[in-house]
């Protein structure tokens, strides 16, 4: 199991540290032709998605990503990861890698005062898990085969379509594994692409 990680902004490190110690090996996208390497999977983490859309189009790695995704692969985006995958954005026009068919509020919670931290039950895992928000999105509304995983406060902060995996928090910066073994167990595994 070797899984991608977008290195090229945000909290990419911690990332890699929840997969290793689920014995998982990882390698870092930072350049176009890092994009070769054989992966089972690809994590977009959190930071900001503004910055890291431009980085995707200047590396030319917007388009290979998204055919990828749409051919199958495994991605589990958070919080930037998940804006960079919807389908749409309120109030923002403008195509990004926009393969999950949900709608999002970006800077959801307010920019300056939107940090916090909770706990709640996310479906399939079947336990509270911590989170913690970082002037992060919410799901306003999933469509098509979308499933909503976990709701906070009546707003979703977890979905799956398919192949696709999204969190509004960011599961890499507490302890619990439970959202990454997720992504390996139920997505990842039994698939070499
Ligand atoms: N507010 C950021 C954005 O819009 C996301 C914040 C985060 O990833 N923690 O891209």
């Amino acid at each position: 199991m070797r899984i991608a990680v977008l290195a090229l902004q945000g909290a990419f490190i911690e990332h890699e540290e929840m997969l290793r110690k689920l014995g998982v090996e990882t390698f870092e996208i930072r350049q176009g032709d890092d994009w070769q390497q054989q992966k089972d999977g690809l994590v977009i983490p959190g930071g900001e998605s503004t910055t890291q859309l431009k980085l995707l189009k200047d590396l030319r790695l917007l388009e290979p990503i998204r055919e990828a995704i749409e051919r199958g692969l495994p991605v589990f985006g958070t919080c930037a990861g998940l804006i960079l995958l919807a389908k749409k954005v309120i109030d923002e026009d403008f195509d990004r890698i926009s393969t999950m068919d949900i709608t999002v509020c970006r800077n959801a919670y307010g920019r300056q005062t939107g940090s916090f931290y909770t706990e709640a039950p996310v479906k399939q895992i079947d336990k509270k898990i911590p989170m913690t928000f970082i002037r992060a999105p919410y799901i306003q509304s999933v469509e098509g085969k979308t499933e909503v995983l976990a709701t906070v406060d009546r707003h979703i902060v977890a979905a799956r379509e398919g192949n696709q995996l999204v969190t509004a928090f960011h599961p890499e910066l507490n302890d619990d594994l439970s959202m990454h073994r997720f992504f390996i167990e139920q997505l990842c595994k039994g698939k070499t692409k």
